[in-house]
């Protein structure tokens, strides 16, 4: 599905990723912790080929293409997705048709065709309402005036309503009360399935409680420094994550 291989990247010249390596089989679920500014988002957004962040070295496989070979749009349709740690808001575009030309592109890239208006209504519609979206958020523009909350759910929403292959979702339990970080949860146990993974950055061990995870990982100094199970997620809430770095150093 993914194999990263002694990834780096820097941002604003500053190398913030420095020999990341990282594979992730087809069903699996894998958690990404770390001290703050450790390079979990770069990491997220490297992948999801987001402007301004250089890869500077390494490579990435994913569903045996090269990774960096795809623009952002080709990554998408492939089956990547990303989920923001601030979701934009962009106003003037409903949530509604936003989505729809989302399913679509990646029906299409599937050799599926497009859902009619009324079909998409539909899905869209049963969909929100596993996510506990009111389906007036539909019509509104994208995640304009959303709460945090309401945001996550939305994204959830577009998870599920474009059924990628790899999912990445970067501390979206960050600011959630337990409703919504339930959803999160519930929505993506939901997905979880032999040929789909998940790639959770998060830097609370509380979410996966809900979001138990095959493997875990450490993330520090711009590269992995520990990977384990459940276990060490545990570990790093009771002890932290200084004895690893100094460790690692
Ligand atoms: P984490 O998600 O682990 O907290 P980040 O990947 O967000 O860490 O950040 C890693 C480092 O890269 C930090 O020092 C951060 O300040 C820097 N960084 C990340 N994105 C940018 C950016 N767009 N511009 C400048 N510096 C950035
Ligand atoms: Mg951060
Ligand atoms: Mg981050």
């Amino acid at each position: 599905m993914l194999r990263i291989t002694d990834l780096h990247a820097k941002v604003e010249e500053k190398d913030i990723l420095k020999g990341l390596s990282l594979t992730v089989k087809p069903g699996e679920v894998h958690a990404i912790m770390g001290p703050n500014g450790s390079g979990k988002s770069t990491l997220g957004n490297v992948l999801s080929g987001r402007d301004g962040y250089e890869v500077t070295g390494g490579s990435v496989e994913f569903n045996g293409k090269d990774l960096f070979e795809l623009e952002t749009e080709e990554r998408a349709r492939e089956g990547l997705f990303l989920a923001f740690q601030y979701p934009v808001e962009i106003p003037g575009v409903s949530n509604m048709e936003f989505l729809k030309a989302a399913v679509d592109a990646r029906r299409k890239h599937l050799g599926l065709p497009d859902l009619s208006a009324v079909e998409f209504m539909k899905l869209a519609r049963e969909t929100s309402k596993r996510v506990s979206l009111d389906q007036a958020f539909l019509k509104r523009g994208v995640n304009e005036g959303f709460s945090g909350g309401e945001k996550k759910r939305n994204e959830i929403l577009q998870m599920m309503l474009l059924e990628p292959r790899l999912c990445i979702l970067d501390e979206t339990d960050s600011g959630l009360d337990i409703d919504a970080l339930q959803v999160v949860a519930e929505g993506v146990n939901a997905m979880r399935d032999k040929d789909r993974s998940f790639i959770v950055i998060t830097h609370y061990q509380r979410l996966l409680d809900f979001i138990v995870p095959d493997y875990v990982h450490v993330l520090a100094h711009g590269r992995i420094i520990k990977s384990g199970t459940r276990e060490l997620a545990l570990e790093l809430e009771a002890k932290g994550y200084g004895w690893l770095e100094s460790e690692a150093v």
